[in-house]
């Protein structure tokens, strides 16, 4: 691999260049991590940046509709696109959420857009740092917003929302007991609720759907410095379009204000430092499965363990002594 034509390509915003870089920090192998991470490292240029926007929500809430609409107005505008996927469910099914259907088809054809799957074979430690990585390959190739989406399964939205800058809940319209179905952990995180599907019958439903929501986000604390009126809920068709420009500009508003407050770059600096505490402790997880003088050792006081011959603590000592140096309780 050319690692310098890589690296000429990102920065010129080639797509096909991302998708071999994308490739490229996907990969597993020991030699294309360390050019992987030679190639963040001339890539990363703090002068771009990229309106990073978490999205989420259950299986046919319209993710892709949206997102297409989203995609192809941001793109109207002028502005480049790039479109990633986290499923972290892929690891077991070998399934992925964008690949599996021909979905954003007119976007899939912008010239302005880029849009990646989720890869198919993800070891679930390394779904988090692969879509960071390919968050800042993507915001190193001058693409200004970076939608990054996510199948409703819990934890991965708190993974996405410690990548992002704005945090978009999708729902659809509903009965009366629709607010216990969302998670309380997702709507604190949540940033903007868009209730989508507000067209033709389903459009009085929604109204009432998304003034509940509107009411329940209103006991939550606000994050400190955002605007009073923050976190929203919205009304959004996919397929008429109606309401996405709004949401648009509510997400303009919102991140204009945290670059105001310098919140924006707090969160940003706050991140970064979780990616690197992130990167360390997979490290040492991985050096733990891989060295065999290591894994060796682990076995041998494991097993002490489970005979009852060491005691747990005690063992854990003498392997992180092992690990580490420093004092060697026997
Ligand atoms: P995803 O699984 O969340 O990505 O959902 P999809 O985008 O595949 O949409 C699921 C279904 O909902 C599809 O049949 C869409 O046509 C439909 N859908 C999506 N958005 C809207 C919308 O705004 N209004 C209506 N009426 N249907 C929608």
């Amino acid at each position: 691999m050319d690692l310098d034509r890589l690296i000429t390509g990102i920065r010129d915003g080639d797509r096909r260049a991302l998708a071999r870089a994308i490739t490229l920090v996907e990969s597993g192998r020991a030699d294309h991590r360390a050019q992987a991470t030679r190639l963040l490292d001339a890539v990363t240029d703090p002068e771009r940046q990229a309106i990073r926007i978490g999205l989420s929500g259950t299986p046919g809430v319209g993710k892709s509709t949206f997102t297409e609409a989203f995609g192809l107005m941001l793109t109207g505008q002028g502005l480049r696109v790039a479109v990633l996927a986290v499923d972290p469910s892929s690891a077991r099914s070998g399934g992925s959420i964008l690949g599996d259907k021909t979905r954003m088809e007119q976007l899939s054809r912008d010239p302005n857009a880029f849009i990646r799957p989720s890869p198919s074979q993800t070891e679930l430690g390394g779904v988090a740092r692969r879509t960071r990585e390919v968050i800042a390959l993507a915001e190193a190739a001058g693409f200004d917003v970076v939608i990054v989406e996510t199948v409703g399964v819990g934890q991965s939205e708190t993974l996405v929302a410690q990548m992002t800058d704005i945090f978009t809940l999708l729902l659809a319209p509903g009965g009366g007991d629709e607010l216990q179905g969302v998670k309380r952990g997702i709507m604190e995180i949540a940033d903007l609720i868009l209730v989508n599907k507000a067209d033709g019958e389903m459009k009085a439903q929604a109204g009432r759907t998304c003034a509940d929501y509107a009411g329940a986000l209103r006991l939550f604390r606000k994050r400190p410095g955002d605007p009073e009126d923050f976190p929203k809920a919205l009304t959004v068709s996919a397929v008429t379009g109606d309401g996405i420009a709004t949401a648009w500009d509510e997400m303009r508003a919102l991140v204009a204000h945290r670059r105001a407050s310098g919140q924006f770059d707090q969160t940003r600096a706050r991140q970064n430092r979780h990616w690197f505490d992130d990167a360390v402790r997979h490290g040492i997880l991985r050096h733990l499965g891989s060295d065999p003088e290591t894994r060796a050792r682990m076995e041998k006081l494991g097993a002490a363990v489970a005979a009852g011959d060491a005691a747990p603590s005690a063992a854990a000592d003498r392997m992180l002594a092992l690990l580490f140096g420093g004092d060697r309780p026997d």
